[in-house]
Formats: structure tokens, sequence, C-alpha cells
């Protein structure tokens, strides 16, 4: 069993719907403080009576995390509310589908700073208050899609989560004088709201694409993450861990049949 967050503060960006959310409610069912950062106030409102009606902490902070002067202006609120920041979960993140043909370079841009500029913004805003608390922990949410994969519509959504694991290898030797760590989950196909409108053959043909044959569940990223924020995970920075049911192992179609 890991040591509990119990007590602890964590800002989840992107925590409004989705994998963020599911993260939000894992970590504040172990009892963390929770800020939930999204841009849009109605679901980040939904989110925060949400995990308190199952008995948590949260509160929220509307912020474009691709915008400086927010993010600090978020963090500064953080601990204004919950006095210190531990934990912080880099995920906002958008995956708009466009082919390279197709593409605007303002479509580039927008991909690239809300994906990851932003994480590079959340790491260094952190840093102020990881020093005062001694420690810290940065879960970053990347993707398969990119490091891993590719899949016609998301040149721009890879490079940015390519980038993400790019990124963390530096950081994680720059926040170590600080005793905090970074680290980053990187998902398969998870079922949040956004694949729901996709209906119901789409979401067989997935499943059947995975060796587990399931889509994930925004919990099995959460607990992947809540991993990387414990105390045992202290001596691992810099790395990353795939959760994806085993979706990038079938070397052909033929080997997902065989299983
Ligand atoms: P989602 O359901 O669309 O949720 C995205 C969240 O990010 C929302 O809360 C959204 O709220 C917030 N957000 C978007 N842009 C933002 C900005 N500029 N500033 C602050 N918040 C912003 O997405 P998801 O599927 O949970 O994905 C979350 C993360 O997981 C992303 O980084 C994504 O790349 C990664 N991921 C997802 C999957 C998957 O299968 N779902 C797979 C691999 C990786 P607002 O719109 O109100 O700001």
């Amino acid at each position: 069993m890991l040591t509990s967050i119990a007590g602890k503060t964590c800002i989840v960006t992107g925590a409004s719907k989705g994998i963020g959310k599911g993260i939000a409610h894992v970590f504040a069912a172990q009892g963390a403080k929770v800020m939930i950062v999204a841009r849009g106030e109605a679901d980040a409102v939904s989110a925060v009576k949400e995990i308190v009606a199952a008995g948590g902490e949260a509160d929220y902070c509307c912020c474009d995390m691709s915008e400086w002067s927010q993010v600090e202006a978020m963090f500064a609120k953080t601990a204004e509310v919950f006095g210190r920041v531990d934990i912080v979960c880099a995920n906002a993140g958008i995956f708009p589908q466009v082919k390279i043909a197709d593409m605007d370079p303002e479509d580039w841009d927008h991909v690239m700073s809300t994906n990851l500029k932003s994480t590079f913004l959340t790491v260094k805003a952190a840093i102020p208050y990881f020093e005062k608390a001694g420690e810290g922990r940065v879960v970053v949410t990347s993707s398969i899609t990119g490091p891993v994969t590719g899949f016609p519509g998301w040149s721009h959504y890879g490079a940015s989560k390519a980038g993400q694991l790019g990124f963390i290898k530096t950081a994680a030797m720059e926040l170590s004088r600080y005793n905090a760590t970074i680290n980053a989950v990187m998902p398969g196909n998870i079922y949040t709201e956004g694949l729901q409108g996709l209906g119901q053959d789409y979401l067989d043909t997935m499943a059947a694409s995975i060796p587990l044959k399931r889509l994930g569940t925004v919990e099995d990223i959460a607990n992947a993450a809540l991993f990387f924020a414990s105390k045992e995970a202290a001596y691992i920075t810099g790395q990353q861990i795939i959760v994806d049911g085993g979706q990038i192992l079938p070397e052909s179609l033929e080997a997902i049949t065989e299983i």
C-alpha cells in the first residue's frame, strides 16, 4: 500500500472533464486537497461539487494554461486557498484533428501552446512553491500518440505529446535541486465524455484493437499518476509509463486476431 497523500495540496490542470477529472477524484478520495483548473467555469464548478459530495476537499480556478500571467495567478490562488502546493498534475490538453495538408500554422501554434508550452509554464510556476516546501511532484499527462504511435490528423498533437517527454528529461535535472520529481503517464485510448458521442460501433472497434479488450478508464490513468505522486516514487524522475492495455503491442492486424 502506498503512503497516503492525505493533506497534500494538488493542482490538476484540465480537471473539469475527462482524465483530469478522474485524477482529481482519485487524489481527493485519497485525502488530497485538489485545485480544479480549466478555462470554463461551469464544468469546473460541477467537478468541485462532485468531489465535495463524495466527501473530498476541492476548489477551482479558471485559467488558460497557455497564458503565463494566468498560470502564475492560479498558483498564487492555490497557495492562498490551501496554504501550499505539493503536487501538480499537468494534464490540460486539446486534440483537434486536422491533416497536415489542411493545417494552418495557427492550428499548429494553438496545439503547441495549449499542450506543450503549458507544461513548461506549469513547471516554471511550481518551482517557487516546491522550493518553499522543500519537495514537490509533477505528473504530466502525455500520450502514446506521438512518442510511440501516429494517427492521421494528429501530427501537431503527437509532436506536442512527444515534446512533453523531451521536456521532462531536463526538467527532472533542474527540479532535483528542489527535491522535486517530474514523470509522465502515457495513456492509450481512454473512455472519456468526449468519446461518448462517437457511437458504440466505433468504441467496439477501438476496444477490439487492444489486447486487454477494453478502453482505459480515467481511474487507470489516475492510479498511475497517484503512484508518481506518492512517497514511494521519490527516487523516480524524468521517466514515463505507458498505460494502454497493451494497445501498442500488436505488430499487425493478424497479431491481434490471434489472441
Ligand atoms: P477532455 O475530456 O477534452 O478534457 C480536457 C480538459 O482540459 C478540460 O477540463 C478542459 O477544460 C481543459 N483545457 C483545455 N484547454 C485548456 C487550457 N488552455 N487551459 C486550461 N485548461 C484547458 O480531454 P481528456 O481526454 O481528458 O485529455 C486530457 C489529457 O489527456 C490531454 O493532455 C490529452 O492529450 C491526454 N490524453 C487523452 C487520451 C484520451 O484517450 N482521452 C489519450 C492520451 C492522452 P476547458 O475546455 O474548460 O478549458
